[in-house]
């Protein structure tokens, strides 16, 4: 690809970045987790500024009502109900065709992290939920990987960088909020603005680690809220005693917590069933589904097909993802009728 020299111009003319800096960014993979609001303009952002690899990790598929603030993707990707880190990689293709992209359609748990994190030296949030976050934190830590957590909800958000040897997210937070009680987009709703915003902060910290300035991160969490305007810094003190940090026990990393095996996801309207030991033949579930079931589609990583007014998606790591109901039993009986248990 024979891209423009002057690519990178008014990126290295900044002297905090410089020929040395850009030349840290194309050494650097940074792992997007998440590529719903926060990951699509966050993986943009470091796709355009030249980050050498891209880790794109995404769990669900494009919807309607994801397209007022995910940038990454249109109306023919919500039309198809395209898989988010194959439509992110496409889209981030054509943005910048030097960054090495690898893509991950899987929910990043105890069990896939070390191999869908392997060789990533940035961990970039765009997760939706805490227990992938307090996984990521507890990676970090354990790795000596950098994490730069990122979250909105309603119009207001909160951004926070990890750098080894800097307090952790347990330090300020040492228990993921009651969920019972937790806002969710669905719930409270989202201002596309401050998801630009918050996801430009996390950019920037991920940036400024990937680039060979760690030390110009900001230590702690950044709470803005895009309505009242208002803005401050939080806990940027780390806790000798941290259950993360402090102590070192890796419980969310190493499985003793964690979300439940088949549970909703943020979007609303979706069950994901967990996968099995054993990766599905696609190729051959879908001969034996032919004429069995609707709109059957088998494709490299993933198969669908609709039975029954619900929609399932099985991809090639064994997850299922049904859209058209939030009742896990239902999910579950729809997947053991179709594919087997
Ligand atoms: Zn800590």
């Amino acid at each position: 690809m024979a891209a423009s020299a002057s690519r990178y111009d008014r990126q290295i003319r900044l002297p905090q970045i410089g020929a040395d800096g850009q030349a840290a960014l194309r050494r650097a993979s940074v792992a997007v987790i998440g590529l719903g609001a926060l990951g699509s303009h966050g993986a943009d952002l470091l796709a355009r500024a030249g980050v050498g690899r891209l880790i794109l990790i995404d769990r669900d598929v494009v919807e309607w009502s994801n397209l007022q603030r995910q940038s990454l993707y249109d109306e023919r990707d919500a039309e198809r109900a395209r898989p988010k880190a194959e439509a992110a990689a496409e889209r981030l293709r054509a943005v910048n065709a030097d960054v090495e992209l690898t893509v991950q359609l899987a929910d990043l748990s105890a069990h896939n992290a070390p191999r869908l994190l392997h060789g990533a030296t940035l961990l970039l949030d765009g997760t939706d939920n805490f227990a992938t976050r307090y996984l990521l934190n507890d990676f970090s830590v354990q790795q000596r990987v950098a994490y730069v957590y990122a979250g909105v909800v309603s119009t207001y958000g909160l951004v926070g960088a990890v750098v080894p040897d800097g307090p952790c997210l347990r330090c300020t937070y040492p228990e993921p909020p009651d969920a019972a009680n937790t806002p969710t987009c669905q719930s409270a709703g989202v201002f596309g603005p401050a998801v630009a915003v918050v996801a430009g902060l996390a950019a920037g910290e991920a940036l400024k680690i990937a680039s060979g300035n760690p030390r110009s991160a900001h230590a702690g969490f950044r709470y803005v809220d895009l309505w009242s305007g208002e803005s401050r810094a939080l806990g940027a003190r780390q806790d000798p005693d941290c259950p993360c940090c402090g102590r070192r026990d890796f419980e969310w990393l190493e499985g003793r917590r964690g979300a439940p095996r088949a549970q909703a996801l943020c979007g609303g309207g979706a069950v994901q069933l967990p996968g099995g030991e054993a990766a599905p033949d696609l190729a051959a579930l879908g001969r034996k589904l032919q004429g069995t079931v609707g709109d059957l589609e088998v494709r490299e990583r993933y198969l669908r097909f609709r039975d029954n007014g619900l929609e399932l998606t099985l991809f090639a790591d064994g997850r299922a993802l049904v859209r058209g109901t939030e009742d896990p039993a239902a999910a579950r009986a729809l997947l053991a009728r179709t594919v087997g248990a």
